[in-house]
């Protein structure tokens, strides 16, 4: 079906965005890959292209757009490129940014916000804890009132942008047996003595990305470190989450809409039994099951990001999108995977490789269980 979500502003944009991949992204896919990493370089372009601060008020050096659809194309881009470029960048620009904007002071803004946009600082949000990501509000990093500052201590894992971010920002219990009511967010220095990264994650797929371990060892923190309310930080998170979620199943469907693109094309010309493969009706069948699948999906994302322009979706309208898209991605990858045959199960392939990168997608962001939790909840159980 036809889209009918963007207007030509958004469609220049994406051409911007195709030419940002292109030029600066796809060359140095093999190199990130190796390096597990994005190197710097790659967001100071991204910085002077003016990608990475679209919801930053122009004041503080980003481009002042409110119109959701705009982070949706740059998220679609990325996606279909590789999902670990959407993650990292969209961590930077529609994750962390945003708290910042929403919940910092003016200092903080001001002294932030403009090397974000530039692509000179790069940033993360560390809530994942090694004893545990779904049940946030038991996090055990702490932070101690010492004076007017804060002792930080504590251990997190999986942190997307975890191994070169120059910014973090942490969840931390202020608030000892308070459960929620006692987590607080602060903007944690990658510089500060007590910082220290452990090992860069061995990740299944999304190689490209520096998922790494983050340790906190009697870390002082001033106390314009504190982001927001002392005590709100589990409800600034819960708030934030949606824009997260629904910018994964934007992610994920455009990914599997592209891959399947290229699948369609592979299963019209390659043959067997003097047939292409995609005529057998087995295969046909199932084409036009993903197909629908996808059509759908889309739908509904589409549905959900109009929603959030309007600052209307809900929170579990984000859960339904960020589950949904994620199940239907990953069957859609594995029976794109299947009608490659062998060469579906090769890293050259880019179909094994965006088979590997999107498992992911139901575990991150709130796993696909927790989503149905939260859709439970509001059903009222
Ligand atoms: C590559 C990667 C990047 C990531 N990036 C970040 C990041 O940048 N920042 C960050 O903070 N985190 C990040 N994460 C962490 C991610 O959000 C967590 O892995 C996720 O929330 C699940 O937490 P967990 O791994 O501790 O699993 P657990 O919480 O231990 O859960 C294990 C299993 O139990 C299930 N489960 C838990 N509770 C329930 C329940 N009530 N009902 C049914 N099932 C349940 C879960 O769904 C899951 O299947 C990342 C993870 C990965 C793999």
């Amino acid at each position: 079906m036809q889209r009918t979500l963007f207007e030509p502003d958004h469609e220049a944009f994406r051409e911007t965005m195709r030419a940002f991949v292109d030029r600066s992204l796809r060359p140095k896919l093999e190199r990130h890959t190796r390096e597990h990493g994005i190197d710097r370089d790659c967001w100071l372009e991204a910085g002077r292209a003016e990608l990475l601060g679209l919801e930053v008020p122009a004041e503080y050096g980003g481009a002042g757009i409110t119109d959701y659809r705009f982070n949706a194309v740059f998220n679609e881009e990325l996606a279909k490129f590789g999902a670990a470029y959407a993650s990292c960048f969209g961590i930077h620009s529609d994750v962390v940014a945003p708290y910042l904007v929403d919940l910092g002071t003016d200092e903080q803004r001001k002294r932030w916000l403009p090397g974000m946009c530039r692509g000179e600082v790069v940033t993360a949000i560390a809530m994942t804890e090694p004893s545990g990501g779904s049940d946030l509000a038991n996090l055990r990093t702490h932070a101690t009132p010492d004076g007017s500052d804060w002792i930080l201590n504590g251990a997190k894992t999986f942190i997307t942008n975890g191994g070169s971010a120059d910014l973090v920002v942490v969840a931390a219990r202020t608030g000892p047996g308070e459960g929620a009511r006692g987590v607080s967010l602060f903007l944690v220095e990658s510089g500060l003595p007590g910082f220290e990264r452990g090992r860069i994650l061995d990740k299944v797929g999304q190689p490209e990305s520096d998922t790494a371990e983050l340790f906190f060892n009697d870390l002082r923190l001033p106390s314009d470190a504190l982001l927001g309310e002392v005590g709100r930080g589990f409800v600034a998170l819960m708030q934030r989450l949606p824009q997260e979620r629904i910018g994964v199943a934007i992610g994920n469907i455009a990914n599997a809409v592209d891959v399947f693109t290229e699948t369609l094309a592979y299963v019209r010309q390659r043959e067997a039994f003097g047939q292409p493969i995609g005529s057998f009706q087995y295969n046909k069948f199932l084409l036009a099951e993903m197909y629908t699948k996808l059509e759908v999906t889309q739908a509904f994302v589409d549905a959900c990001v109009a929603a959030h322009t309007r600052r209307e979706l809900t929170a579990d309208e984000a859960a339904m999108a960020k589950w949904w898209a994620a199940e239907v991605q990953n069957e859609v990858l594995d029976h794109c995977v299947q009608l490659h045959g062998g060469y579906g199960y090769m890293n050259e392939y880019r179909v094994a490789r965006a088979w590997k990168d999107a498992r992911v997608n139901k575990i991150w962001a709130g796993s696909n269980e927790i989503m149905k939790e939260l859709i439970g909840r509001e059903l009222g159980f």
